[in-house]
Order: structure tokens, then sequence, then C-alpha cells
């Protein structure tokens, strides 16, 4: 028999955007073990804003297993939270996601690194250089010394876990980045992207570096760029059959359910979807060639390709649930 550390992750009760939360599992395996083989377990949700002191039990229900290079004989075990009665708990928002096994998602996870309450990389006082040399660059002037070196280490750990981790960009402002997660079906990328911000969040703690989500950390009125999560779509009609007709007719329905999108987008989006900065504005819905001051950008390549292909939905935030936003797009595209 082998010891296998098990840890558990799971999204706690907290609003407008739940917490990571975690705990370790020791369990004795005779050979490694498969997602089944992972029992279900328990942990109190009077203390994560999920039940009542008086009747405390919350379940985890194991959905996926990804190993854990950082420790020998390790995984990750993400969880759904049931209640006793074995349903999902109102929080737990991935069981409410429609299940199509042809939905694509692509995320680009936009974030901060911070560091003593503010960008990793900003001066004691005041600010740095303006934005304009950050992005995708090299050099301790516009990297800083650490950031680099915790963003590769996170993408070498991701792959290792099987997280389809696509690649990573120094983005606009100083101490900010971005990775990319492609998933196919509809959890997929949502359960990666989640595991992912946790394997960030949890080597920061190593490097004594926070990871901010918020999309406007640094406030409306300044110039520097707020962080968002662009989700990539496509389905299997968009694929395969397309044509101008059903993209008008998806982009009708995007604009009829805009403001039911921007609810479960990402919290404080109005202080990012401002018209500037590569976003269009909170209350407007556009669509626009290779436009990134579009609501949805659509790629050159879908018009080329006979409207085939994938959409960029921009306005998601950095902040946002990526089971709430994948599954808002599933649900308005039910609808055409
Ligand atoms: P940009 O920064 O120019 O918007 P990125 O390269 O950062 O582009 O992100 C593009 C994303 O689109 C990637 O996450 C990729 O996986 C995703 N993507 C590519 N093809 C598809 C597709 N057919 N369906 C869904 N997502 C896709
Ligand atoms: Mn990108
Ligand atoms: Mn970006
Ligand atoms: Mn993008």
């Amino acid at each position: 028999m082998t010891k296998y550390k098990l840890e558990y992750i799971w999204l706690d009760g907290y609003e407008p955007t739940p917490n990571l939360r975690s705990k370790l599992q020791v369990q004795e395996f005779a050979t490694e073990p498969t997602l089944q083989e992972i029992p279900v377990w328990s942990f109190d949700g009077s203390s994560t804003r999920q039940a009542e002191g008086g009747n405390s039990d919350c379940m985890l229900q194991p959905v996926a297993l990804y190993p854990d290079v950082t420790m020998e004989n390790a995984f990750l075990v993400l969880s759904e939270v049931m209640l006793p009665n074995g349903t999902p708990h109102p929080s737990n928002t991935r069981a409410t996601i429609l299940d199509d096994p042809d939905a694509w998602f692509g995320f680009e996870q936009e974030y901060f690194l911070y560091q003593h309450g503010k960008p990793l990389g900003f001066p004691k006082m005041g600010y740095p250089a303006p934005q304009g040399q950050y992005y995708c660059g090299v050099g301790f002037s516009k990297i800083g010394s650490q950031a680099r070196q915790m963003v590769y280490e996170h993408l070498e750990i991701c792959l290792a876990a099987g997280i389809n981790h696509q690649g990573i960009n120094a983005e606009v402002a100083k101490g900010q980045w971005e990775f990319q997660i492609f998933g196919k079906g509809s959890k997929k990328a949502a359960d990666e992207v989640w595991v992912a911000r946790y394997l960030l969040e949890r080597l920061g703690e190593s490097y004594g570096i926070d990871v901010e989500y918020h999309c406007k950390p640094l406030g409306k009125d300044l110039d520097w760029n707020g962080s968002g999560m662009h989700c990539n779509f496509s389905t299997k009609e968009m694929r395969e059959r397309g044509g101008k007709d059903y993209f008008e007719k998806v982009m009708m329905a995007f604009d009829h359910y805009k403001n039911e999108h921007i609810a479960v987008y990402g919290p404080d989006n109005h202080l990012r979807l401002t018209g500037l900065h590569e976003t269009q504005s909170i209350d407007k819905f556009n669509y626009g060639i290779a436009n990134r001051g579009a609501s949805i950008r659509v790629p050159h390549s879908f018009i080329n390709n006979g409207y085939k292909g994938y959409l960029e939905d921009r306005r998601p935030n950095s902040q946002g649930d990526p089971y709430k936003i994948a599954g808002r797009i599933l649900q308005t595209l039910a609808t055409v």
C-alpha cells in the first residue's frame, strides 16, 4: 500500500466572489487512485459561509483529479460542494452548467501580482513609468525580479498536473500578467481555471506574493489597465455549420441577454468596462471584426471561414466565476 496525499479543493460561499479552500487527507491505495476511488469528504460549512453552526456539515464530491508534482504521491481533488442529502449546495455553480461535450472554451485569465499592498514592481512611493513597455516586455525595469520566475514555475506545475495551460504573457500594466486555458466540454476549461488559480495563489505563499484578481485594482481614474478574463467559445454548430445567418441570430441573443451576461461576468465590472483601455462600456453591446473595443470580438478567421469558428466575449472580468460565465454563454446559445 502507498500513502497518497489528496488535497481537496472547493469554492466557499462568499459573495460576490467565492474563495478557494482546500484541505489535505492521506489515504492508502494499492495502486494510483482513479477519480472513482477518491472518497467523498466533508467540511465545516459554518466556517465558509455555506452552513449554520448547528447543522454545519457540507459534502465534498470529487469531480476531477490532477497530479500535484510539488509533492510525492499527491493529487489535487477538485470537488463540488453538496448538501448532506447529496443535492448540490446553492453555492455550487458548477452543477448548474448545461452539459455540452462539444462546447469549447478558452479563458484568458489576467491578474496582478501584489506585494505590500501594491502591484509587484511598484516603488514604495508614487508610480512607476507609465504603461507602454510592460506588455510582453523583458528586463528588470519592466518585469521586476520575482514575477517571471513565479509565473513560469506556475506554468510547469499546471502542465505537470495535466491542465491545458496554453501560454503566458506579461500584460499592459506593471505587475500584471495573463495565462490562457483551453478545454473541450462545458466544464473542463472552467475546472482548470479554478485549479490554476489555486496553484498560483498557493505558489505565491512561498514567494511572499499575493494574486490580485480584482478587475480594476488601481481604480478607474488612473491610466492603468484593468484585468479581464476574455472568454473564447465555440459550439459544434459554430465550428461546423456556421453561416452569417446563424451568427447574426447568436449576436441578437447576446444583445437581448446583455444584462444577464453582465450579472455573472464578475463584480465591479462597471469600473473596467468604461469604453477605454480596450473595452466597450458596460451598458452597451456590440461586436466587431478584430475590434478590441467591442463586447464581442469576431476573429478575422471567423469571417474568412464563412462565419465559422470561435468568438471572443471580452466582457468577463478577472474575478468572474468561469462556471457562471460558461454556463450563461451556453444558456444564451441554447435560445438561438
Ligand atoms: P488574444 O490575446 O489575442 O485575445 P489569446 O491567444 O490570449 O488571444 O487567447 C485566445 C484563446 O482562444 C485561447 O485561450 C485559445 O485556446 C482560444 N480558442 C482558440 N480556438 C478556439 C475555439 N475553436 N473555441 C474556443 N476557444 C478557442
Ligand atoms: Mn490574450
Ligand atoms: Mn490580455
Ligand atoms: Mn483576448
